[in-house]
């Protein structure tokens, strides 16, 4: 059996494996919801008790977010074909397996790949402010992506991470179209600060190493919320309850909207 028909094998049981074992009856627990626990996990508590409650920024950063990162659904078969390739190329693909206790999966924005192995993981977070910080719940998603790509059986070995935070509505339409490709080219032929001086003020490229280990610790650090062991925690910023779009219901809330 090749690389690819074992992986999809190993893929198929994973997914059957799903007893709704973690908190909330959930069977698997996805990679933004650990990152959203870096921010608050009350978030996720009113997320499952009163739903997502939609917001004009993440409306206008889903919408952002699809222009400029486009994706069109392939086969796995010409997956595997494109991602084997000498030349780079780009390609996303469901990343999932075991970690720090949790059944863990998700979807990275997109990889660069050549001959089969990952070389960037890169994810995109529009900004309305400033996009010069790395925040720890966009650092560990990216990271967590790095780990299940590793624990799937991808050579990672020259792989590496990237954060890009843009403040994506300042750009023009041309530079929306062509922004991938830009990404991918400043990243792969070492023009990132050149890119960066060019958009000044407007767009940071936050670059990591792949650390399997750092990266099993931001999961375990926020298990025992999935398994049960603990409480969820709340946060004990105001400024992140103000911008919070539970401030109005939640019982944590450390302001209350007038
Ligand atoms: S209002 Fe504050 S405590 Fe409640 S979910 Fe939002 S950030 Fe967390």
């Amino acid at each position: 059996m090749d690389f690819w028909e074992e992986l999809w094998k190993k893929e198929e049981e994973f997914f059957d494996s799903g007893s709704k074992e973690f908190r909330h009856e959930t069977s698997f627990v996805s990679v933004s919801s650990i990152a959203e626990q870096y921010y608050c996990e009350y978030k996720l508590e009113n997320e499952f008790a009163l739903g997502e409650v939609p917001t004009e920024a993440k409306e206008t950063g889903t919408a952002l977010h699809a222009e400029l990162m486009p994706t069109e659904r392939i086969t796995r078969e010409e997956f595997a074909e494109m991602v084997g390739r000498k030349e780079p190329t780009l390609g996303v693909l469901d990343v999932w397996g075991n970690a720090g206790g949790l059944k863990v999966m998700g979807e990275p924005d997109h990889i660069i790949w050549s001959e089969g192995r990952p070389l960037w993981v890169i994810e995109l977070k529009t900004t309305a402010g400033d996009p010069n910080p790395l925040w720890e719940d966009q650092e560990n998603q990216v990271r967590i992506y790095g780990l299940l790509l590793d624990r799937m059986g991808f050579d990672c070995s020259r792989m590496r991470l990237a954060v890009v935070r843009v403040r994506a509505e300042e750009l023009g339409e041309e530079e929306k179209r062509d922004w991938i490709l830009k990404i991918t080219k400043a990243l792969m032929g070492g023009g990132v600060l050149a890119l960066e001086a060019k958009h000044r003020g407007m767009m940071k490229v936050h670059l990591l190493e792949h650390d399997v280990g750092r990266a099993e610790t931001a999961v375990r650090s926020k298990a025992g919320y999935w398994l049960k062991d603990r409480e969820p925690i709340a946060s004990a910023s105001v400024g992140k309850c103000r911008a919070c779009e539970y401030n109005s219901v939640c019982v944590k809330s450390l302001v209350r909207a007038s």
